[in-house]
């Protein structure tokens, strides 16, 4: 992966850098309520302002379908940004044409401005070369620290890279690194974790996995419909019976590449879905009653499958291995996801992380900091694990 970074911009002073940032905040009532992309952001909006640079924000919010819609502007987000940077942002309510252009005569070398919703322009969605260009006339460089949009290729998240000179934000930069290391070029054994609750949600990841690594450990509900696919019977569990060939071909697949599937062989099970319910308790795979469900995996098969990754160099871990929001079935998660922060502080593992689920459930195990790196980035995060190539990153290295 070959792409330029910050650090091969020459003097930019009083430049006029467009930076594709995420700002699709969660909100609750005009309110933002979690800031996690903001910061993710903030180091490279503040090397450029303090390397001299005019910065002009670029972000999607929501979903407005090429329409202003004044309850989706990005002026909503200017007051959390300005908190997160500790410096004055200015709004404009453009994102191309004369007012912007009217808005950088304004600002002085160091400002940071935030520009209208991208997605209030249709081309921006469609990838619209004109729109890109008319973006770009106003500007000097690009600038694309928003991984998680970089599986779209529209026209702030692509397009402008074709236009003007281009480089990677310091957290794109950063994804991309923990990504190149945790499946690119790995040091092996490499071992996946793959979770949740249901196959068909990734079917491409489980079938591109199993030819990049050495270790599959499927948990989760997903796990249910693997074992019912070995004739075992998952009582009322979650199970897509229908996608028993597809698991069948998948772990074909796994043994034809040389990777081991581990499937749990002990299980926590209960008859009804609740916190604590009194019908708890844990069992062989084979002993599943039939009004039983399978929600998390046995302690005794979590121990075996850490000592799996005891073996392992690298491990790249998506989906949660049981209904962990509801305790205790938050078990298997918590004891697998402490086993690999272990490893990884000790230096014997890189472990990169991704997922929204996943995020919250290695946060609630308390060791999201210790993962050598955690993605936020959702459908890009999934898109990279299905190996494909993601148009707003292929488009930085051009
Ligand atoms: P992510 O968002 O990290 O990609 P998913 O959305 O695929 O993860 O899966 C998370 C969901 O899977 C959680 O809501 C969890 O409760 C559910 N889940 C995990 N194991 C089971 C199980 N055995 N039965 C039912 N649901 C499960
Ligand atoms: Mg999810």
């Amino acid at each position: 992966m070959r792409f330029k970074t910050l650090d091969d911009l020459g003097d930019i002073t009083g430049k006029v850098v467009l930076v594709r940032v995420d700002l699709n905040l969660p909100m609750q009532d005009c309110a933002v309520t979690d800031l996690t992309r903001v910061h993710a952001s903030a180091p490279t909006i503040l090397e450029l302002a303090d390397k001299g640079a005019k910065v002009l924000l670029l972000a999607h919010f929501g979903r407005p379908k090429g329409e202003r819609v004044s309850t989706q502007s990005l002026s909503m987000v200017v007051g959390a940004v300005q908190g997160v940077l500790g410096r004055e942002v200015m709004f404009v309510p453009e994102i191309a044409g004369p007012v912007v252009a009217q808005s950088i005569g304004i600002l002085r070398a160091g400002d940071i401005a935030i520009l209208e919703n991208t997605r209030f322009w249709k081309g921006e969605e469609k990838n619209d070369p004109e729109l890109a260009k008319a973006i770009a006339a106003n500007a000097d460089l690009y600038v694309n620290d928003a991984f998680s949009a970089a599986h779209r290729a529209h026209a702030t998240t692509e397009g402008l890279a074709h236009v003007l000179p281009a480089y990677a934000g310091r957290s794109m930069e950063a994804e991309l690194k923990a990504l190149e290391a945790a499946l690119g070029n790995p040091a092996r054994p490499v071992a996946a974790v793959v979770g949740g609750a249901k196959v068909s949600s990734k079917l491409d990841v489980l079938k591109h996995l199993v030819t990049q690594v050495d270790h599959l450990i499927i948990g989760g509900g997903m796990a249910n419909t693997f074992l019912a696919a070995r004739g075992i019977d998952v009582g009322k569990s979650l199970c897509e019976h229908d996608l028993a060939a597809t698991a069948e071909e998948i772990m074909d697949a796994a043994d034809a590449s040389g990777c081991t599937v581990h499937l749990p062989y002990e299980v926590v099970v209960s008859k009804e879905f609740a916190a604590n319910p009194p019908s708890l308790r844990v069992c062989n795979v084979h002993e599943v009653a039939a009004d039983e469900m399978i929600l998390d995996v046995g302690a005794s098969a979590v121990e075996a499958l850490a000592d799996v990754l005891k073996t392992c160099r690298t491990l790249v871990w998506n989906g949660p291995m049981g209904a962990f929001e509801t305790v205790p079935f938050d078990a298997a998660t918590v004891a697998l996801a402490k086993t690999a922060a272990a490893l990884t502080r000790e230096g014997s593992l890189v472990s990169v992380a991704g997922g929204g689920d996943t995020v919250s459930a290695l946060n609630h195990a308390g060791v999201a900091g210790d993962f050598t790196y955690i993605s936020t980035a959702g459908g890009a995060f999934l898109e990279w694990m299905e190996g494909r190539e993601l148009p707003g990153v292929k488009a930085l290295e051009g």
